[in-house]
């Protein structure tokens, strides 16, 4: 290298990189193969592999086949693995994590998950919380118009019974919501 040239950061690994955009600690080393988050999991059929099958292939390098992957999409955030792990692993933070690098890299190909998901973030970055018809209409709206009809009753009947918000709410202390959200955001483009 010419002196005074920059140097060139090494390029992570692909385990190297998810365990350090996952915030805190992943613990993905500490899988052991065991199955029981796989086992677990309510949407474990649905899944092109399961979570136990994904942490081999990102330990085995294979980035785009998990990127490209169904299996975090189909993650529903509930923790039950993640409370049943007997290594303490992480693995609905790093579902959120695979998630974040595939919307990224524009790596799944159906957008019908990542829109939801970007909707989603939308709401919660303008009104700090989701706002469950407005969130389904524009959903059901972009991806399956002619559905909006079927649960048009569903949503009437949950607006009526107090089920379900008419109009968005503004959390209270969105200023410091946005502060953090900003904050979140610069140390994230700091990985990048
Ligand atoms: S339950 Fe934990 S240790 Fe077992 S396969 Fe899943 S992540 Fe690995
Ligand atoms: S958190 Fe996600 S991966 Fe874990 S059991 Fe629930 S849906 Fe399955």
């Amino acid at each position: 290298m010419a002196e005074g040239a920059p140097s060139v950061p090494e390029r992570l690994s692909f385990l190297d990189e998810v365990q350090a955009r996952t915030p805190g600690e992943s613990r993905l080393l500490m899988c052991i193969q065991c199955g029981t988050c796989g086992g677990s999991c309510p949407s474990g059929a649905d899944m092109q592999h399961t979570p136990r099958h994904i942490f081999a292939m990102i330990r085995a390098d294979m980035r785009e086949e998990v990127l490209s992957s169904n299996t975090p999409w189909y993650c529903v955030s509930c923790y039950y693995c993640t409370v049943r792990c007997p290594q303490d692993v992480h693995i609905t933070d790093i579902m959120y994590t695979l998630k974040r690098m595939s919307l990224v890299g524009h790596s799944y190909d159906s957008s019908t998950a990542p829109d939801f998901s970007k909707m989603f973030i939308n709401w919660v970055e303008n009104y700090g919380r989701a706002f469950e018809l407005g969130l389904m209409s524009q959903h059901m709206l972009r991806h399956n118009p002619l559905g909006v009809f079927k649960i048009a009753d569903m949503g009437i009947g949950m607006v009526t019974k107090g089920r379900m918000a008419f109009t968005p709410k503004r959390i209270q202390g969105m200023a410091g919501l946005k502060q953090i959200i900003a904050k979140a955001k610069e140390l994230e483009e700091t990985h990048d």
